[in-house]
């Protein structure tokens, strides 16, 4: 029967997922694969991926956001099992191997710094420099921290002792200053890590994440000779190429441009009110059970009766903007023959940025002409609004004036910028972040409200979201099965 007019819609399902990002998008592939054949994906964007999702650009893939997932660790079997079904890893004589032709290409990564191109993003130090002493010094100080703490991606899989909330008490520019590690190469390079994965530098994460970055997704590399590089799996489009390959089996699952503004838990069912963006209509849907797979302080929000849990988890949760641009070329950058080459991941010492990735890098097509890089900044939260009002124009120029400094001819040769504006990009893993209880609480909730978004990890990578989405998964069958 059509709907009447000023008669919402009903659609009745399973379970409902709200937000389609990599948390949500790994829930619903783990209820299908258990059997759950009724559950409905609500995403406000036109297309699934959050933060990882891609654009074109000159007929080429480029990233949105996420650009690169490392070689999961052995904690993160749920990855592991993910990257083995999309063929990406294998097994050989029992031993785990990576598809090559999806690591990153060499050459990886290089520094601009005093006027040259260096390999590697550790600012290069003269043998028996202070800054050596102190590279290498690191190094073994991160090698003990992890034999003594045991950091863990994910890190619900380290054990959580007074010693880690320690760390998590202060911040990491104060554990740098109680150690010793005063050297400004050294912190430098240190705060540039922790905006690229945090947002937020030395002086704003928590020691715990400081040290975590370093104990359990990277190593720290001393630029000795024994240490190695870490292998890294990307694409031209960064992960939207994971989301694209996990979102598809979920295809009719999936409803893009609905917007959730209400979910509220009853007895016997979850009833939420979403608008289909396209149409402008509300709509609701009633389902036997949902997972709120958005950020804490979007689910807070749209919950009728939030869990106290959410209210405080939401409530200290601090984010950072970000900005990403993708610039297309319509030509090659000019290249000095005395520097480190064009690499995938390219970082300019002392700037504001944290750099650019070249999308056409893993590319094996010796035709492909157009040229896109795509620069990240993560920003402040007071520039928050500016990222917001100021005219997209004042944004790109930023972006060229601070790539022309290595690349003086780029911006003639800049034929398109186009920018996303993430307004609350990634939580900032401030000090007290990752031992809040509130937290622990919402991954053991009972009932039939799940959460499930890298939040609830305390920062923002890939193997919490994917994880934290597995596991509302199996902690929402126990409730349907209960
Ligand atoms: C610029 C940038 C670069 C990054 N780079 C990397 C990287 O290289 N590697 C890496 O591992 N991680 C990276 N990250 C971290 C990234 O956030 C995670 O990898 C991952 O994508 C987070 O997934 P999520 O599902 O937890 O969250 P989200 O991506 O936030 O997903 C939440 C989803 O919910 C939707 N939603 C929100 N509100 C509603 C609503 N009311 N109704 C319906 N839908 C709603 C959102 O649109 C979104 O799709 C980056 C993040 C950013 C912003």
């Amino acid at each position: 029967m059509p709907p009447v007019a000023g008669q919402i819609d009903i659609v009745r399902t399973g379970v409902l997922v709200v937000g389609a990002g990599i948390a949500g998008i790994a829930c619903a592939r783990a209820l299908a694969r258990s059997g759950v054949d009724d559950v409905i994906v609500l995403e406000l964007e036109g297309a699934a991926g959050g933060n990882s999702r891609g654009h074109r650009l000159g007929g080429s893939g480029c990233p949105l956001g996420a650009h690169y997932l490392p070689l999961p660790g052995p904690q993160a079997h749920e990855v592991s099992e993910l990257l083995f079904d999309l063929g990406l890893l294998r097994s050989v004589a029992g031993r785990t191997v990576a598809y090559e032709r999806h690591l990153c290409h060499s050459p990886q990564e290089r520094l601009f710094f005093e006027g040259h191109w260096h390999e590697g993003l550790l600012p290069p130090a003269p043998p028996g420099s202070r800054s050596a002493a102190q590279y290498r010094a690191f190094a073994r100080r991160v090698a003990q921290v992890q034999r003594e703490l045991a950091f863990a991606l994910p890190t619900q899989r380290a054990p959580w002792t007074a010693a880690h909330a320690a760390l998590d008490a202060g911040t990491f520019a104060q554990w740098l200053g109680r150690e010793g590690f005063d050297d400004p190469l050294l912190r430098g390079y240190l705060d540039y890590a922790c905006r690229d994965d945090y947002g937020a530098g030395i002086e704003r994460v928590s020691a715990w994440a400081g040290l975590h970055y370093f104990a359990s997704r990277h190593g720290f590399d001393a630029g000795d000779e024994a240490s190695e590089r870490d292998a890294l799996f990307t694409w031209p489009e960064g992960n939207a190429w994971l989301v694209r390959r996990m979102a598809e089996p979920l295809r009719e699952r999936i409803r893009g441009d609905h917007t959730v503004l209400r979910v509220e838990v009853e007895r016997e069912a979850v009833q939420a009110i979403a608008i289909d963006e396209t149409t402008q209509q509300p709509r609701r849907f009633s389902a036997r059970a949902a997972v709120l797979a958005t950020p804490l302080f979007v689910a807070r929000r749209l919950c009728a009766a939030p869990p106290a849990a959410l209210v405080a988890a939401a409530e200290r949760a601090r984010y950072a903007p970000w900005l990403v641009a993708n610039l297309l070329l319509d030509a090659p950058l000019l290249e000095r023959a005395d520097g480190a080459p064009l690499s995938w991941d390219n970082v300019l010492q002392g700037s504001p940025s944290l750099g650019y990735v070249v999308a056409q890098h893993q590319s094996l097509r010796p035709d492909v002409r157009a040229t896109v890089l795509t620069a990240y900044w993560a920003l402040r939260e007071d520039e928050r609004a500016a990222l917001l009002a100021d005219d997209w124009r004042a944004w790109a120029q930023r972006v060229i004036d601070d790539l022309a400094h290595a690349h003086p001819d780029l911006p003639r040769k800049l034929r398109r910028v186009d920018l996303m504006r993430h307004g609350h990009a990634m939580r900032i893993p401030l000090p007290g972040a990752r031992g809040d209880p509130a937290l622990a609480a919402l991954m053991r909730a009972r009932g039939r409200l799940q959460f499930a978004h890298a939040d609830l990890a305390g920062y923002s990578v890939f193997e919490e979201a994917y994880t934290l989405g597995v596991q509302a998964a199996a902690r929402l069958l126990r409730e349907l099965a209960g």
